[in-house]
């Protein structure tokens, strides 16, 4: 059992806060604009990647200024479509780029959860635990009438249990405020803890999402419809993946009526993968190992679509790590 890392910092003027690392934090002074080689478009679609007539590379790509309705033509050497696993094969598709791999291999994180309220047993170990002791005195001389030995600002716990050989599931126990983790109004969050397991799906063609033709979603772009199923050997993992789960939680506490274990339902995770996979064959992958979409010498792809086997963990740290290797190669000309 470890700290789980977060892409979170306290806060120097009030210690009690935290900043969360988002896109201002990694794009820094390029967000605020007056860079001259750098233009960010809010508001604005891609709706199609034109090819020129090799019909091998991006000649510009047709964007939709969603504000003033109307188009602008981006022209570039090099094309990085991020748009997320459902929304990149999307693109693809509207561009009339539909490889065999398209969509296919689709990926999630089937997951287990439940909430449990602390042991007394363990509570009361944190009133004689030394790492705690200098906390506490300063706590209860504020406020002498609390009889939990947790500060009400005490940061929320954030641990996790990783991956192992043999244990192929990524294990969080944190105090989370998912919307099916909410905290009852009568128990004191101090209390609960929430576990959240996450395992991981073999890539199989047919867990897919594919794209209409004919329908379309409300930026008239296709309709993406999604087809996925566990396997036998994913069921069979993630019912051992589940007991482990259950031992842990009975370790360390009693269920919270209402939040007893159970598998939320697909889609929830919000980590779906594998739609634009990366791979060596351009029969069963979208892109290079460079991110490179097959046949096209100057279009990338980024995100969480590109990674190709199944994962249990979080799955940005992968892509962040995938895009960095793509940005490489398009620096050194390809
Ligand atoms: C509630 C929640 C919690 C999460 N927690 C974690 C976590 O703890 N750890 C972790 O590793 N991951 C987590 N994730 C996943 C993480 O958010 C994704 O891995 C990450 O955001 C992927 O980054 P991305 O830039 O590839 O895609 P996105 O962040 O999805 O960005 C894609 C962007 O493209 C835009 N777009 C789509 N289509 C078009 C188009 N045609 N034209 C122009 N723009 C377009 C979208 O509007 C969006 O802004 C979480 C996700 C959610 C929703």
């Amino acid at each position: 059992v470890q700290g789980l890392p977060l892409a979170a910092k306290r806060r120097a003027d009030n210690p009690r806060m935290v900043r969360w690392a988002g896109t201002d934090t990694v794009l820094g002074g390029l967000a605020d604009g007056g860079e001259d080689r750098f233009t960010l478009l809010p508001h604005h679609l891609c709706t199609r990647l034109v090819q020129d007539t090799t019909g091998s590379s991006i000649a510009y790509a047709e964007v939709r200024d969603l504000a003033r309705s109307r188009e602008v033509r981006v022209a570039a050497d090099n094309y990085v479509v991020a748009a997320g696993a459902v929304l990149t094969p999307q693109l693809l598709w509207a561009s009339r780029i539909r490889p065999p791999a398209l969509g296919r291999y689709l990926t999630e994180h089937p997951t287990t959860f439940c909430q449990v309220t602390l042991l007394q047993s363990l509570i009361g170990q944190a009133t004689t635990s030394e790492h705690f002791s200098s906390q506490l005195l300063a706590y209860r001389e504020r406020f002498p009438d609390d009889e939990l030995p947790i500060p009400d600002d005490d940061p929320d716990p954030n641990v996790w249990i990783p991956v192992t050989e043999g244990r192929p599931w990524h294990a969080q126990i944190n105090r989370d405020s998912f919307h099916y983790g909410d905290i009852p109004p009568h128990v004191d969050g101090r209390l609960i803890v929430d576990l959240r397991w996450f395992g991981l799906v073999d890539p199989r063609p047919e867990n897919r999402v594919f794209f209409s033709d004919r329908y379309t979603d409300v930026h008239d772009m296709p309709q993406p419809t999604f087809d996925f199923a566990y396997s036998a050997e994913d069921g069979a993992r993630l019912h051992r993946m589940m007991a482990e789960m259950i031992r842990a939680a009975l370790a360390i506490g009693g269920f919270l009526p209402g939040a007893e274990p159970r598998f939320p339902i697909p889609g929830l995770p919000l980590h779906i993968a594998g739609t634009v996979r990366m791979g060596e064959d351009p029969q069963t992958s979208v892109v290079n190992t460079d991110s490179r979409v097959w046949g096209y010498g100057n279009l990338y792809l980024g995100g969480n679509g590109v990674i190709p086997t199944g994962t249990a963990s979080n799955p940005t740290l992968t892509s962040i790590a995938m895009a960095l290797k793509a940005a490489d190669r398009m620096i050194a000309g390809g």
